[in-house]
């Protein structure tokens, strides 16, 4: 394939990933979305192998052939509660590989340029690495917590900031040292910028390490989002290392999109980004924050079933609110029966849809779509939040941490300040789960305790199932 030829498909295939990220804002548009993103990449990888540069079609093939039917495997097993997991793994394997193409590039053949361009493409080599490294290992981390093999608990180092900004300080140094070295080898020897590089690559990956461990709790998804920024401008450098314009184009797309993503998730918990970053918040989940939070007062009421129908067949307008627990029991497909029940009696049903709601953005509206639950419907926090006054009944499945009073009116929460779905406010209010076990904030909820509130123990799906039965009877 001509370079011109190369060049069109780069094009062809940048425009596909832009009108694949517009596709993808929008439900009803998502699968055109990620139709594009398909053929963009098909190209991308065509184009690529097809350039008149390519040599060593083995050695490609060797790499691809395997990684596709191992990628294919793993997305076509994953359950969609270790969707978290399998993005944060993805974006490592994306650091891993700036990194290798650093070292490759520095130590391959020197490139025929001025000596202005071959410093430009050492601090390239330089930040390439230190992105790539920084990705790498926060990721590792980042899948460790969303997994729960680590501890979701914000490690706090003393002087944890400092330590950061020496770290920063110790790259700077050796970037400079790097650069001093220069780019040649003598004859059998290794490059003497080789060890500020690898002092470097150690440095940024314990920043990596450090940056991802000291967030926990509610601020999770920022770290997702953060991470996919961070192998968005990862796979940028290693385009410009490469000389490679698809890859630099489509780096910077995943790099901004993920940077827009993490704004607008630190704006739906009502946080700065820089605090976020900075860490400290949260608890191991699962067990209620020690100490700050006022402990709930009150009573708790149960209901079963039976009730629970009785108020939906009495309900005319029903917000149905799910969270993380909805996704653990797969309760989607008969909730979408309920649902499509409720409607065809004439009920105002619809689903009220927080921005961190489940372990990933936009969690919960991929598992409504998979149920065909109508898009019309399934409603963001900000277009139903002022309705839940004129709202007969809210059911909330599966959610905790996203309908937690005390983030609105306890200034000692840890959560304080997060907007909530404040469902509260309906007249009548059933939450669906099997314990009173805190959420992924580890925050206790007096949400549970509230004169307007049932707690309907169990699983979500098995619960469902008997409400479904019930209201076919
Ligand atoms: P939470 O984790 O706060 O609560 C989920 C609740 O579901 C639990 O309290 C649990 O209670 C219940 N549950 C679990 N399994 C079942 C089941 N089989 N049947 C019924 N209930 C079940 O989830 P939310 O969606 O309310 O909030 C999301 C949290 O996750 C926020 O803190 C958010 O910051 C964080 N997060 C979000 C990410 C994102 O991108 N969306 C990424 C990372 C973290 P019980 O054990 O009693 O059943």
């Amino acid at each position: 394939m001509s370079d011109s030829l190369v060049t069109v498909a780069y094009i062809a295939a940048s425009a596909l990933f832009i009108l694949s990220l517009s596709g993808l804002s929008n439900q009803e548009t998502a699968r055109r979305g990620n139709l594009y993103g398909i053929i963009g990449m098909v190209i991308a990888l065509v184009a690529t192998a097809a350039r008149p540069d390519m040599v060593g079609y083995g050695m490609l093939l060797g790499a691809i052939v395997p990684g596709a039917v191992i990628g294919a495997m793993l997305a076509s097993r994953v359950a969609m509660t270790s969707m978290p997991e399998l993005v944060a793994v993805l974006h490592s394997f994306v650091g891993a590989a700036a990194v290798l193409v650093g070292f490759g590039s520095y130590l391959g053949p020197e490139p025929k340029l001025s000596a202005l361009e071959l410093t430009i493409h050492e601090v390239e080599i330089f930040v390439g690495v230190f992105i790539g490294a920084i990705t790498f290992t926060g990721s590792v981390v980042a899948f460790g917590k969303l997994r729960g093999t680590l501890s979701g608990k914000p490690l706090m180092l003393p002087a944890r900031h400092l330590l950061n900004i020496g770290m920063l300080g110790g790259c700077v140094f050796l970037g400079w040292q790097f650069l001093d070295a220069g780019h040649g080898a003598t004859a059998g020897a290794s490059p003497a910028g080789l060890m500020p590089l690898l002092i470097m690559t150690a440095i940024a990956s314990v920043i990596g390490v450090h940056l991802v461990a000291a967030i926990g709790g509610a601020d999770m998804p920022v770290v997702v989002s953060m991470l996919n920024s961070y192998s968005g401008w990862a796979a940028s450098a290693a385009g410009f290392m490469l000389s490679n314009d698809l890859l630099i184009i489509t780096g910077a797309l995943v790099g901004s999109s993920g940077a827009i993503l993490s704004y607008i998730m630190c704006a739906a918990m009502n946080r700065s980004f820089i605090s976020v970053i900075l860490g400290g918040f949260g608890t191991d989940g699962g067990t209620p924050a020690a100490g700050g939070a006022k402990a709930p007062q009150g009573e708790v009421k149960a209901t079963s079933a039976e009730e629970t129908v009785e108020a939906l067949r009495e309900a005319n307008s029903v917000v149905i609110i799910p969270g993380y627990g909805m996704a653990v029991a797969q309760a989607q497909h008969s909730l979408s029966e309920v649902v499509k029940i409720l409607r065809s009696k004439g009920k105002n049903v619809r689903f009220a849809i927080h921005p961190v709601a489940g372990r990933l953005p936009g969690h919960m509206n991929v598992l409504l779509a998979e149920a065909n639950v109508p898009y019309d419907i399934v409603l963001e926090m900000d277009e139903i939040n002022d309705s839940f006054p004129d709202t007969d009944f809210s059911w909330v499945i599966g959610a905790n941490d996203i309908v937690n009073p005390s983030a609105l009116d306890d200034p000692s929460s840890p959560i304080a300040g997060m907007p909530v779905l404040e469902c509260w406010k309906s007249a009548r209010c059933v939450v669906m789960k099997r314990s009173m076990a805190s959420g992924y904030a580890g925050v206790d909820n007096p949400l549970f305790y509230k004169p307007n509130t049932e707690m309907l123990f169990g699983d979500a799906k098995k619960v469902i199932d008997e409400i479904l039965t019930k209201l076919r009877a």
